[in-house]
């Protein structure tokens, strides 16, 4: 098995990303942007019909991230947009002031901190859930207020994720083809794999409450796959049921009033081009054939 080890480590941080001052934010090379695009391509493949394809901006609404629940559960982990207001005499006072962020206003927008936010409101403001579900395809760079900045761990990276909206029995069952298909993707990408059951990395005390019971209800699962280290696997994909958490938030019903639910897979695409710079080296024209078949490279 394939494990990343200092050297390598160090290289493929020289390799793949310019620091830009600050942990856990990265320039990234050409060529790490290359495998990211293969990655997109590949998983396009996979999509399933009428799907919609929407794709958002880094920044999202803060009234819809509050009314989705995130402050109760992940608070620490929320960056929001400030500004400075007032005239251009205040601004400019402002900006003089070594404590100028001190004087930043609150704007009306949130940074994404998942790719799959935005979409449960979207789809709320269509009117009733159609009884054959709803299917997405979204991405978008996602920021994390992350405790640590271990390689794999990003304040800022890419997620894109494939979400079903529907009756309970039709996003499970869109839960467990994914996690057949995310193994599929991940073997075609020649990486080695485990899926395991998991929880989000809820806030305090009672958040871990919070995981306890979304592992006994087992409403998270993880493609984890050795980068750092073999002992602790990164995410690389998760599959998610959320039960009622998004349609009661947003009321969003079925047209008969049966009950909707709905469920996600994210992919974190940063994570992957790790995974397959860790298992296959840091030039893709090396990889092997069978990687190289599977893998749009030489599209890009
Ligand atoms: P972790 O357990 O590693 O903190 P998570 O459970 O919070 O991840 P999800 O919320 O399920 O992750 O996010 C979906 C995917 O996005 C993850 O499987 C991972 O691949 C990617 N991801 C999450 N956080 C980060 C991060 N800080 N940097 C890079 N990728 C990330
Ligand atoms: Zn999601």
């Amino acid at each position: 098995m394939s494990t990343l080890v200092e050297k390598q480590q160090e290289l493929i941080n020289k390799a793949m990303f310019g620091e830009c001052g600050s942990n856990g934010v990265y320039a990234r090379t050409e060529l790490f942007e290359q495998v990211i695009n293969g990655l997109s391509r590949v998983i396009t493949r996979h999509r399933e019909p009428n799907t919609e394809v929407l794709r958002f901006p880094p920044v999202m609404s803060r009234s819809q991230l509050e009314r989705s629940g995130y402050l109760q559960s992940f608070p620490h982990l929320l960056g929001a947009v400030s500004c400075l207001a007032g005239d251009e005499a205040q601004v400019r006072a402002t900006v003089e002031r070594p404590d100028w962020p001190t004087q930043l206003s609150p704007t009306e927008l949130v940074l994404s901190p998942a790719a799959c936010y935005p979409v449960y409101p979207l789809a709320a403001g269509r009117g009733p859930v159609p009884a054959r579900g709803l299917l997405f395809d979204v991405a978008s760079y996602c920021f994390r207020h992350e405790a640590t900045h271990e390689l794999g761990r990003f304040q800022s990276f890419q997620m894109r994720e494939y979400v079903c909206i529907g009756a309970p029995a039709m996003v499970l069952d869109f839960r467990k083809r994914w996690i057949t298909r995310g193994g599929d993707l991940a073997k075609q990408l020649g990486l080695d794999f485990t899926i395991a059951n998991a929880s989000d990395p809820f806030f305090g005390r009672a958040g871990r409450l919070a995981a306890m019971s979304q592992l006994e209800q087992a409403l998270k699962f993880e493609l984890l796959v050795p980068v750092r280290s073999a002992e602790e696997p990164t995410a690389c994909m998760s599959f998610n049921y959320h039960l009622d958490h998004f349609t009661g938030a947003w009321q969003l019903s079925s047209e008969n009033g049966t009950t909707v639910h709905t469920g996600c897979v994210a992919f974190g695409l940063d994570r992957l081009a790790l995974a397959l710079f860790a298992k296959h080296g840091v030039d893709p024209r090396e990889w092997p054939t069978e990687v190289r078949r599977n893998f749009p490279f030489d599209e890009i």
